[in-house]
């Protein structure tokens, strides 16, 4: 497999050389919002140990990110009363995967509304910026 490469984008907004709206941020991991959501409210969930993917990160990466992932689930379904919540997670580039470092997809599911596709998503910084808001909140 492929190594890590520290140039890719979501290490750039982990070392803040470019802008993301950030929901949550600790020692283990941060949460933004997708630039390409797939509906209202889709973020993501950042480790900030470098590895590609979940087939070289460590495990105790994994344990501790994945009560950050469930945190956000609750929020945004909270925030936009949301009827379900998607997790999804690629691995490598035939699976689906467009940025080499790990990340959780969390996507809210409005019931009779199709997710747009993976990537796919338009919606004005404006807009992202009030559902950001609102995410926030939810976390309290
Ligand atoms: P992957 O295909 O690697 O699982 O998902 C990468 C995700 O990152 C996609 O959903 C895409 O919309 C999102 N994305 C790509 N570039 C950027 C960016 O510069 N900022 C943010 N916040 N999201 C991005």
């Amino acid at each position: 497999m492929t190594s890590y490469d520290d140039g890719n984008i979501f290490a750039k907004i982990l070392r803040g050389e470019i802008p993301s709206l950030k929901l949550y941020e600790d020692d283990t991991a941060i949460a933004i919002m997708d630039i390409m959501p797939q509906s209202k409210g889709h973020c993501l969930v950042i480790p900030r140990a470098p590895s590609r993917n979940l087939l070289d990160a460590d495990d105790a990466t994994l344990a501790a990110v994945m009560p950050i992932v469930a945190r956000l689930a609750r929020a945004v379904r909270k925030a936009f009363a949301a009827d379900g919540v998607q997790v999804g997670q690629f691995n490598e580039e035939p699976a689906g995967q467009t940025v080499f470092h790990l990340h959780f997809h969390v996507v809210p599911v409005y019931a009779g509304v199709p997710l747009t596709r993976h990537a796919g998503g338009s919606v004005t910084p404006a807009e992202l910026e009030a559902q950001a808001e609102q995410i926030r909140a939810a976390l309290g």
